[in-house]
């Protein structure tokens, strides 16, 4: 500024002329963009009403999945675990038995638990599983108000049997938290 009143007054006139002029060409293609935008379809969509589909490689809240015949898939190798750089999931593993069988392997996951609110949704834990155990499914909608509720349990991750009763249930199968937080059932 202080270089543009040292000018003569002609030079100061064709650089305000020139800045002025620059003006009205940004403002005038403003409004031919707001005026062309006015006449075609809107891109924005009414949510919650209306949901894009999400795309298949999203990665959304996670599931533990079971065998076609009900078993757990998970093993309790903690691979997943050890992998996550959020360290956000917890598990404990125990062995299967006789009058107890929940996974194929030696091994089941007795407590499995992951911090939703701690998770960055990078998908490691799901690429280093061996049996394809943890999934990040598509379910993108599970914000809650309280931090606790984000404190997801064996119990909530795990897809449901296809028929009750087809096997035993594990008696303390997220009963615990390491956090000291009692994650609420899933809704
Ligand atoms: S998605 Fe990433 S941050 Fe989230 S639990 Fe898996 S490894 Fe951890
Ligand atoms: S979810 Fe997969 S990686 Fe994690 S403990 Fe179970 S089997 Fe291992």
């Amino acid at each position: 500024m202080a270089d543009l009143l040292k000018c003569p007054l002609a030079e100061r006139e064709r650089v305000v002329g020139k800045g002025r002029a620059q003006v009205i060409i940004e403002l005038t293609k403003g409004f031919w963009l707001t005026l062309r935008r006015l006449f075609s379809a809107p891109i924005t969509i009414q949510y919650p009403e209306e949901k894009r589909p999400s795309v298949p490689r999203a990665r959304g809240l996670h599931r533990l999945e079971r065998h076609e015949n009900g078993l757990e898939r998970c093993i309790g190798c903690g691979l997943c675990a050890a992998v996550c750089p959020a360290q956000c999931i917890y598990l404990e593993a125990a062995e299967n038995t006789e009058e107890a069988r929940y996974s194929p392997g030696e091994r089941y996951c007795r407590i499995y638990e992951i911090n939703e609110f701690r998770c960055i949704f990078c998908g490691y834990c799901e690429e280093v599983c061996p049996v394809d155990a943890i999934i990040l499914g598509p379910q993108m909608e599970f914000s809650k108000g309280n931090p606790k509720d984000f404190i997801y349990n064996k119990e909530r991750l795990l897809v449901p049997l296809k028929s009750k009763g087809e096997l035993p249930a594990s008696k303390d199968a997220g009963s615990r938290s390491s956090s000291g937080l009692v994650a609420s059932p899933m809704s």
